[in-house]
């Protein structure tokens, strides 16, 4: 077992959202950024001792797993192998509470991207969704006041969602070919 205290909730939503995104569709196909994202950096530097697939493995499983259920498709019930043998406990100070997550190592980058979702799911219900562009596989995290964000990013998706709507409406018009 390896002790750990919770960083900061920004660290693991950073985590978190960098896991989700990296099965992005580039050019019409999916491709796999498993090996540049946080989560996998950080599984190599806490999990030495574990073959290098099985943590593969493991990174794939709760990805696949956090994506179906933030786009609402799977129970948060698929979770669950993932906090197996988990524990927080706590430490009290003067200055307040600290949580300290406590598992085995290879499994801390899976639990911390689940207890990201799980908070994010407390503090901020309906912030963590799906892209509204139907052909992009992103997530993004409204931190925005009025929560009308719908697409990862305006540059990638907006504009190009805005203009095949443009596109669709001059389309429609019955002088649009003359
Ligand atoms: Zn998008």
């Amino acid at each position: 077992m390896t002790t750990v205290t919770v960083t900061p909730a920004t660290g693991n939503e950073h985590l978190l959202l960098d896991l989700l995104n990296s099965t992005p569709v580039v050019r019409g196909a999916e491709r796999d950024d498993l090996d540049d994202t946080i989560a996998w950096q950080q599984w190599r530097a806490d999990g030495e001792d574990t073959e290098e697939t099985a943590g593969r493995e493991m990174l794939m499983a709760v990805r696949s797993a956090l994506q179906a259920v933030v786009r609402g498709e799977q129970p948060a019930t698929r979770l669950e192998p993932f906090l197996r043998g988990v524990r927080l406990t706590p430490a009290v100070t003067a200055a307040g509470v600290t949580w300290h997550l406590d598992c085995l190592s290879r499994r801390l980058v899976a639990a911390r991207a689940v207890l990201a979702w799980d908070l994010l799911r407390q503090t901020r219900p309906g912030r963590l969704r799906a892209c509204a562009n139907p052909a992009c596989r992103r997530f993004l995290l409204d931190r925005s006041k009025a929560n009308t964000r719908r697409w990862c990013s305006m540059q990638i998706c907006g504009n190009r969602m805005k203009a095949r709507r443009h596109h669709a409406s001059q389309a429609d018009r019955p002088d649009s070919s003359g």
